[in-house]
Protein backbone atom coordinates (compact mmCIF):
# COMPACT_ATOMS: atom_id res chain seq x y z
CA UNK A 1 0.00 0.00 0.00
CA UNK A 2 1.51 3.46 -0.97
CA UNK A 3 2.04 6.13 1.15
CA UNK A 4 0.28 8.43 -0.73
CA UNK A 5 -3.11 6.44 -0.66
CA UNK A 6 -3.29 7.34 2.78
CA UNK A 7 -4.66 10.90 4.31
CA UNK A 8 -2.91 11.34 7.01
CA UNK A 9 -5.42 11.17 9.66
CA UNK A 10 -5.43 8.16 12.46
CA UNK A 11 -8.25 6.23 10.28
CA UNK A 12 -5.88 6.46 7.32
CA UNK A 13 -3.04 5.23 8.81
CA UNK A 14 -4.48 3.09 10.73
CA UNK A 15 -6.19 1.25 7.12
CA UNK A 16 -3.03 1.56 5.35
CA UNK A 17 -0.79 -0.28 7.57
CA UNK A 18 -3.62 -3.38 8.09
CA UNK A 19 -3.96 -3.83 4.35
CA UNK A 20 -7.60 -2.31 4.90
CA UNK A 21 -8.24 -0.95 1.29
CA UNK A 22 -11.10 0.53 -0.06
CA UNK A 23 -11.98 1.31 3.05
CA UNK A 24 -12.82 5.62 1.78
CA UNK A 25 -15.00 4.26 -0.72
CA UNK A 26 -16.79 1.72 1.98
CA UNK A 27 -16.87 4.46 4.58
CA UNK A 28 -18.99 6.98 2.55
CA UNK A 29 -21.18 4.26 0.70
CA UNK A 30 -22.41 3.17 4.70
CA UNK A 31 -22.64 6.69 5.56
CA UNK A 32 -24.45 7.70 2.66
CA UNK A 33 -27.06 4.58 3.43
CA UNK A 34 -27.55 6.24 6.79
CA UNK A 35 -25.35 3.76 9.06
CA UNK A 36 -23.88 5.42 11.89
CA UNK A 37 -21.06 6.57 12.56
CA UNK A 38 -20.97 4.35 16.04
CA UNK A 39 -21.54 1.47 14.00
CA UNK A 40 -18.94 2.22 11.31
CA UNK A 41 -16.47 2.76 14.30
CA UNK A 42 -17.24 -0.77 15.78
CA UNK A 43 -16.57 -2.58 12.24
CA UNK A 44 -13.98 -0.48 10.98
CA UNK A 45 -12.42 -1.85 14.55
CA UNK A 46 -13.64 -5.20 14.22
CA UNK A 47 -11.73 -5.49 10.57
CA UNK A 48 -8.45 -4.18 12.20
CA UNK A 49 -8.94 -6.92 14.82
CA UNK A 50 -9.78 -9.76 12.33
CA UNK A 51 -6.94 -8.78 10.40
CA UNK A 52 -4.28 -9.19 13.13
CA UNK A 53 -5.93 -12.43 14.31
CA UNK A 54 -4.83 -13.41 10.89
CA UNK A 55 -1.89 -12.15 10.38
CA UNK A 56 -0.45 -13.90 13.71
CA UNK A 57 -2.27 -17.08 12.44
CA UNK A 58 -4.69 -17.48 15.24
CA UNK A 59 -7.58 -19.31 13.77
CA UNK A 60 -10.69 -17.35 13.40
CA UNK A 61 -12.88 -19.95 15.07
CA UNK A 62 -10.92 -20.20 18.29
CA UNK A 63 -11.50 -16.21 18.91
CA UNK A 64 -14.69 -15.96 16.89
CA UNK A 65 -16.84 -16.07 20.44
CA UNK A 66 -14.11 -13.94 22.07
CA UNK A 67 -15.39 -10.15 22.93
CA UNK A 68 -11.67 -8.78 21.37
CA UNK A 69 -12.74 -5.89 20.64
CA UNK A 70 -14.84 -5.29 23.75
CA UNK A 71 -11.69 -6.26 26.06
CA UNK A 72 -9.73 -4.15 24.04
CA UNK A 73 -11.60 -0.53 23.70
CA UNK A 74 -14.70 -0.55 25.91
CA UNK A 75 -15.62 -0.68 29.62
CA UNK A 76 -18.12 -3.21 28.60
CA UNK A 77 -16.08 -6.04 30.38
CA UNK A 78 -14.77 -6.50 33.83
CA UNK A 79 -11.28 -5.87 34.56
CA UNK A 80 -10.44 -9.62 35.37
CA UNK A 81 -12.38 -10.97 32.00
CA UNK A 82 -10.58 -7.55 30.00
CA UNK A 83 -6.80 -8.64 31.66
CA UNK A 84 -8.00 -13.08 30.60
CA UNK A 85 -8.79 -12.08 27.01
CA UNK A 86 -5.62 -9.90 26.77
CA UNK A 87 -3.16 -12.61 28.31
CA UNK A 88 -4.97 -15.10 25.45
CA UNK A 89 -4.27 -12.57 22.93
CA UNK A 90 -0.09 -11.86 23.94
CA UNK A 91 0.00 -15.73 23.70
CA UNK A 92 -1.36 -16.10 20.06
CA UNK A 93 1.03 -13.41 19.33
CA UNK A 94 -0.96 -9.91 18.96
CA UNK A 95 0.89 -6.83 20.15
CA UNK A 96 -1.86 -6.27 22.47
CA UNK A 97 -0.74 -3.00 22.94
CA UNK A 98 -0.29 -1.85 19.53
CA UNK A 99 -3.80 -3.09 18.37
CA UNK A 100 -5.37 -1.53 21.56
CA UNK A 101 -3.64 2.05 20.39
CA UNK A 102 -4.40 1.64 16.99
CA UNK A 103 -8.29 1.22 17.51
CA UNK A 104 -10.09 4.38 16.20
CA UNK A 105 -12.72 6.27 18.25
CA UNK A 106 -15.85 7.29 16.26
CA UNK A 107 -15.06 11.13 16.59
CA UNK A 108 -11.95 10.21 14.42
CA UNK A 109 -14.00 8.50 12.10
CA UNK A 110 -16.35 11.09 12.12
CA UNK A 111 -13.55 13.68 11.27
CA UNK A 112 -12.39 11.32 8.79
CA UNK A 113 -15.81 11.39 6.73
CA UNK A 114 -15.76 14.75 7.28
CA UNK A 115 -12.30 16.53 6.69
CA UNK A 116 -10.33 13.95 4.55
CA UNK A 117 -13.29 12.45 2.07
CA UNK A 118 -15.22 15.92 2.24
CA UNK A 119 -18.36 13.90 2.85
CA UNK A 120 -21.44 15.39 4.11
CA UNK A 121 -23.99 13.01 6.04
CA UNK A 122 -27.20 11.90 4.73
CA UNK A 123 -29.42 14.03 7.37
CA UNK A 124 -27.39 16.96 6.45
CA UNK A 125 -27.48 16.76 2.91
CA UNK A 126 -31.17 16.23 2.35
CA UNK A 127 -31.84 19.54 4.15
CA UNK A 128 -29.15 21.09 2.64
CA UNK A 129 -29.55 19.95 -1.27
CA UNK A 130 -32.91 20.88 -0.66
CA UNK A 131 -32.84 24.20 0.10
CA UNK A 132 -30.44 24.56 -2.27
CA UNK A 133 -32.74 23.42 -5.38
CA UNK A 134 -35.17 25.46 -3.94
CA UNK A 135 -33.32 28.62 -4.02
CA UNK A 136 -32.63 27.62 -7.19
CA UNK A 137 -36.10 26.96 -8.79
CA UNK A 138 -37.44 30.22 -7.11
CA UNK A 139 -34.02 32.43 -8.06
CA UNK A 140 -35.04 30.88 -12.26
CA UNK A 141 -38.37 32.29 -11.74
CA UNK A 142 -37.41 35.57 -10.46
CA UNK A 143 -34.91 36.02 -13.49
CA UNK A 144 -37.94 35.01 -15.63
CA UNK A 145 -40.42 36.90 -14.45
CA UNK A 146 -37.82 40.07 -14.87
CA UNK A 147 -36.80 39.49 -18.16
CA UNK A 148 -40.34 38.77 -19.41
CA UNK A 149 -42.00 42.19 -17.29
CA UNK A 150 -38.90 44.36 -18.79
CA UNK A 151 -39.65 43.07 -22.41
CA UNK A 152 -43.17 43.82 -21.77
CA UNK A 153 -42.36 47.73 -20.31
CA UNK A 154 -40.14 47.59 -23.74
CA UNK A 155 -42.69 47.05 -25.99
CA UNK A 156 -45.07 49.28 -24.21
CA UNK A 157 -42.38 52.25 -24.36
CA UNK A 158 -41.96 51.69 -28.18
CA UNK A 159 -45.70 51.93 -28.67
CA UNK A 160 -45.48 54.95 -26.80
CA UNK A 161 -48.27 53.76 -24.26
CA UNK A 162 -46.23 54.17 -20.97
CA UNK A 163 -43.79 56.84 -20.00
CA UNK A 164 -40.60 55.93 -17.97
CA UNK A 165 -37.13 56.84 -18.07
CA UNK A 166 -34.67 53.59 -17.81
CA UNK A 167 -36.99 51.14 -16.06
CA UNK A 168 -35.22 48.05 -14.14
CA UNK A 169 -37.54 45.74 -13.33
CA UNK A 170 -37.40 44.14 -9.26
CA UNK A 171 -38.95 40.93 -8.40
CA UNK A 172 -39.37 40.52 -4.77
CA UNK A 173 -40.86 37.19 -3.28
CA UNK A 174 -42.59 37.38 -0.01
CA UNK A 175 -44.20 34.72 1.96
CA UNK A 176 -46.88 35.43 4.19
CA UNK A 177 -48.16 32.93 7.46
CA UNK A 178 -51.55 32.79 7.65
CA UNK A 179 -50.98 32.11 11.25
CA UNK A 180 -48.76 34.78 12.50
CA UNK A 181 -48.82 37.24 9.85
CA UNK A 182 -44.81 37.20 9.58
CA UNK A 183 -43.70 37.89 6.29
CA UNK A 184 -40.56 36.94 5.08
CA UNK A 185 -38.42 36.54 1.65
CA UNK A 186 -37.69 33.51 0.58
CA UNK A 187 -34.27 33.57 2.37
CA UNK A 188 -35.43 34.26 5.54
CA UNK A 189 -38.80 31.17 4.76
CA UNK A 190 -35.41 29.04 4.12
CA UNK A 191 -33.12 29.90 7.25
CA UNK A 192 -35.20 31.09 9.87
CA UNK A 193 -39.35 31.13 9.25
CA UNK A 194 -41.86 32.51 11.26
CA UNK A 195 -42.36 32.81 15.03
CA UNK A 196 -44.42 30.35 15.19
CA UNK A 197 -43.89 26.95 16.95
CA UNK A 198 -42.54 24.23 14.59
CA UNK A 199 -44.12 20.93 15.42
ZN1 LIG B 1 -8.34 10.77 7.20
ZN1 LIG C 1 -46.15 31.89 11.53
Amino acid sequence: MSEDDSCGCKVGRVAASYGHSNVDAWLLEEWQDGTSIRSLTEEFNEELVERELAAVGASRLTWSKTPVYEALHTDELSEPERIEIRRELERAGVDVEQLGADLVSHQTVYRHLKNCLGAVGPEEKTADERREQARDRVYALQQRASVVTESTVESLQTAGVTAVGDPEVLVDISVVCRDCGQSMDFDQLLTSGCGCPSE
